[in-house]
């Protein structure tokens, strides 16, 4: 079926539809159930049991395996039966991991996958692209990706970049009309919009006639399978330590097994021990822990709006030192109300509530009817006729369908009585030049009853000024002089420095004969009419985060298509200018090259009247200066400022498919403030992330200096191979994930940022583990003399108090591991899940000490009390001492 050669109603009839009222949700149901969902497969998935198998094919924990069969051939069927049970339980624990880590990233890109507006019973709403049908009306515009193949029935200046199925980057004009031929390729049906390609210019409506595998994108699908494998820096610099940390602890335990042997131990027992040590040693579950840790910092982000689309920004993010954001919408609410209205030297005012249509205009503080003066009509008129915006009543609320600086031109045009008919009876628009941010006005050319044609312009006053020559006064047209560019800009300054954002509007009739008029041609020698000025108010919370994220050595800088004086007015609302501080304009940036930026880079707060092709020179010169860079941005053109930013930003409501695919964070409510709650969150992961770093190594240290001390003192070995393996398994899995879901400490943005260049050890977290680790190693060894010689023909007794020390001290620390100052400084009940961790912990241990059947897997006898004073005493040692010698080296330091 070649559906370019179709004209409009043809593709109407053939896929059973109506452009007019789309299709029904009936008809979509049951086109869903019969041709299945818009998706292409995915198709190398792993599945779960190869996911869990994968958790037994380290080389350790195979040789452990092979250990037990031998251990069971010979005879120790408990012993064998024990481990095999606790092996298979880490396995599970790994699997259940790894699955959940798996399952929060794949919610997170359902999450940020694309949205389709289309055109159901009559009305046009958003829905998941992946639940479009054949037959779904679509509409489509700049900076959208196409979410099926459709055939395109209207097109304005629509462009389409089609690099993704055709390898053309230059973007393809589409049209409407049908195109006769049989076999046209691809790039060359220029009424059809394929999926996966996207709208660089323009507008477009179409009606969807292939979904998912079915579409051109579907075909080649197979080839584009190239698995995203999301992998962040910390986590390959995990990677890379563990196997350091593999050859240390396999040359440790080695060390000990040679030991062992050497003094007379049993050869097979002290290899059951050392294979053990090495499968309790070797931290392979770090990668999954860093994962899970990640994963559910994720989706604490997105419980605070902020969606991460790329795991590496929740790392990234801890270190941003400046945060360029845009203004309009991201630091104001993006409500925008016409309050004043000036044309030829007169001024008015109007009032109102919102987008509601209603409202009165004054003249100074006298009501007037706004249809008795011309030009302030005229002003409405333009406001209206140049604009592709609606105010819905939707059960008495009034819905802004469209741009807000738009909607807020309707509702002053609605407040004077002129609505969309009463234009349409006057007016007829032929073509439109929509918006760019990079010319910052759009045009429409208009049809009036009799025939004659004008262009219609609205746009930044500056800008309209600067093609404008000549200007509507008094009714009547005169030439621009200096004395009128004068008063309009005075004009201009005095509305924004009340923060005002400015549109001004312009017009100028063609000739009869004009037939095709290009953008550049319509777009000059103009007739200036007016100004209308808009209150766009600060959101609230910003002031406060902005604040913050200086507390949290962190700059806000921003950026915006806006004039500069509104800019400067509201970067003093919000706190971000400081005095002094230094505002450049886009005009600026275009003579400057990154290098002379970088010079000015430091002291500026503000970037006004930008076009997005000067964000990347932003972002390049603080990079330069060193800095971390967060960038936000909602257009099609933001998406190389985005990239290149440390973390891109873009906008959940109003930002572009193409923006949100480039960035790496979504802000769903479009807030500064969110931002700032993402970096905290980000901080705090990270954090996190160090503090069960902390613990699980500082613990391993310990298990293992605890053995090699002992065969250094030509001791019987303190523990036995399945009380190390259960250690493993409870004392350090449980309390470990539990830290992974800590709260921040009270001073986590009261901190410079992260230098991304620091290791993993950095802060003094290497010394944390070596010293908490040889204590643990050391006191379980004093504990396991201490019994040993009390009772030297009961081992198992001495082992067993050496076990419940190890496991204790462990317990202890880790409240220790929460800051990163000492235990002192946080609530040790603060985080449930770690008490919890805790107390499970601890009571398997101590069924594991007094439950007989237990005893006998795991080699234990009862404790008795006393013992127990013996055991906290020791056991709390290792926090307590060290965090005493640190109090002593501060005080020290203080003194000094
Ligand atoms: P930010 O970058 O902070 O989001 P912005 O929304 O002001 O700022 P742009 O959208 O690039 O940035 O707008 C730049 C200027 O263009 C505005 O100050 C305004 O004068 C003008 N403008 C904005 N929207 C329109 C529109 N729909 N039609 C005509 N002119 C517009």
């Amino acid at each position: 079926m070649n559906w370019y050669e179709l004209r409009g109603d043809q593709v109407e009839e053939r896929v059973n539809t109506s452009v007019a009222t789309g299709l029904s949700e009936g008809d979509v149901k049951a086109r869903q159930a019969k041709f299945g969902k818009n998706e292409l497969k995915e198709t190398n998935k792993q599945s779960a049991l190869v996911l869990f198998l994968s958790q037994f094919k380290d080389f350790m924990v195979l040789v452990l395996i092979g250990a037990t069969i031998i251990s069971g051939l010979l005879g120790e069927y408990v012993d064998a039966i024990a481990i095999v049970a606790i092996v298979i339980l880490n396995g599970i624990l790994g699997f259940v991991q790894e699955t959940r880590a798996e399952k929060s990233l794949q919610a997170l890109k359902e999450f940020a996958a694309p949205q389709v507006t289309v055109r159901r019973n009559g009305n046009w709403i958003k829905v998941a692209s992946k639940d479009i049908v054949v037959g779904d009306v679509i509409k489509f515009s700049s900076g959208d990706r196409i979410g099926a193949d459709i055939r395109v029935i209207q097109a304005t200046s629509l462009y389409i970049e089609e690099s993704a199925l055709t390898g053309e980057s230059v973007p393809v004009q589409k049209k409407e009309q049908a195109i006769n031929g049989s076999h046209i390729g691809l790039g060359d049906q220029e009424n059809m919009a394929f999926m996966g390609t996207m709208v660089t210019r323009g507008s477009g409506m179409g009606i969807v006639v292939a979904t998912g595998m079915k579409t051109a994108m579907g075909q080649i699908a197979d080839l584009l399978q190239s698995a995203e494998v999301m992998i962040t820096p910390l986590q390959r610099k995990l990677e890379q330590l563990g196997k350091i940390l593999i050859v240390l602890a396999l040359g440790l335990t080695a060390l000990v097994v040679l030991l062992g042997i050497y003094q007379g131990h049993n050869m097979y027992h002290m290899f059951l021990a050392g294979v053990s040590l090495a499968v309790a040693a070797i931290p392979e579950g770090l990668p999954a822990i860093v994962t899970v840790a990640l994963s559910l910092g994720v989706q604490r982000m997105i419980k605070k709006r902020a969606i991460v689309r790329k795991l590496q920004a929740v790392e990234t993010l801890g270190c941003a030192s400046v945060i360029c954001s845009d203004k309009t919408g991201t630091m104001t609410q993006n409500k925008m109300m016409v309050t004043h209205v000036w044309s030829a030297g007169e001024l008015w005012n109007v009032n109102g509530k919102g987008y509601e249509p209603v409202g009165e205009f004054f003249k100074g503080d006298k009501v007037i009817n706004p249809t008795t003066s011309r030009s302030l009509y005229q002003m409405l008129t333009f406001g209206y006729l140049c604009n592709n915006t609606e105010i819905i009543n939707r059960k008495k609320e009034f819905i802004l369908d469209g741009d807000p600086t738009e909607g807020a031109l309707v509702v002053a045009a609605r407040k004077a009585g002129i609505t969309r008919e009463s234009l349409a009876t006057q007016y007829e628009v032929i073509h439109e030049f929509p918006f760019d941010s990079a010319r910052k006005m759009m045009s429409v050319i208009v049809k009036d009853r009799n025939g004659k044609k004008y262009v219609v312009t609205k746009g930044a006053p500056d800008v309209i000024l600067n093609i404008s020559n000549g200007v509507l006064w008094n009714d009547q047209l005169r030439v621009m002089t200096k004395e009128y560019k004068d008063r309009i800009q005075e004009t201009i300054h005095t509305l924004g420095s009340n923060a005002l954002r400015t549109i001004a509007i312009a017009y100028k009739p063609l000739p009869q004969t004009a037939r095709s008029v290009t953008e550049k041609d319509a777009e000059n020698q103009l007739t200036f009419v007016g100004i209308q000025g808009m209150i766009d108010p600060p959101r609230p919370e910003v002031k406060q985060a902005v604040q913050e994220c200086r507390e949290a050595g962190i700059k806000t800088v921003m950026i915006t298509g806006d004039h500069k004086i509104t800019a400067t007015a509201i970067a003093k609302q919000l706190s971000i200018l400081p005095e002094g501080g230094r505002v450049l304009e886009g005009n600026d940036l275009t003579n400057m090259s990154v290098e002379d930026l970088e010079g000015v880079v430091d002291d500026t707060y503000v970037f006004a009247r930008v076009s997005p092709e000067h964000k990347l020179k932003i972002v390049k010169a603080f990079q330069n200066k060193g800095h971390i860079v967060a960038m936000t941005g909602d257009g099609v053109n933001d998406a190389p400022a985005i990239k290149s930013a440390d973390i891109g930003i873009s906008m959940g409501i109003s930002g572009t498919d193409v923006a949100k695919e480039a960035s790496a964070l979504v802000l769903l409510d479009d807030n500064f403030a969110t931002i700032k709650a993402a970096i905290k969150e980000g901080r705090n992961i990270y954090e996190n992330i160090r503090k069960f770093i902390r613990y699980l190594l500082a613990s391993n240290v310990g298990e293992i200096l605890v053995m090699l001390f002992a065969l250094m003192l030509t001791l019987p070995l303190p523990l036995v191979p399945i009380q190390i393996l259960l250690v493993n398994l409870v004392t350090d899995g449980l309390p470990a994930m539990a830290l992974g879901l800590d709260s921040p400490e009270g001073d986590v943005m009261k901190r410079k940022p992260r230098n991304p260049k620091e290791g993993i050890f950095a802060r003094s977290l290497g010394w944390k583990i070596i010293s908490r680790g040889f204590m643990i190693g050391i006191v379980t060894l004093i504990a396991f003399v201490i019994t040993y010689n009390q009772n030297p023909n009961d081992l198992t007794y001495a082992q067993t108090v050496a076990f419940a020390t190890l496991v204790f001290s462990q317990l202890i620390i880790v409240f220790d591991c929460r800051s990163e100052r000492s235990i002192f400084h946080r609530n040790p009940f603060q985080n449930i899940y770690l008490v919890g961790a805790v107390i499970i912990s601890a009571c398997v241990m101590l069924a594991v000490i007094y439950y007989p059947p237990l005893q006998v897997i795991f080699n234990t006898v009862s404790i008795k009390a006393r013992d127990w004073l013996l055991i906290s005493g020791l056991a709390a040692l290792p926090t307590f001492l060290l965090v005493g010698a640190l109090f002593s080296k501060k005080k020290e330091e203080r003194n000094a």
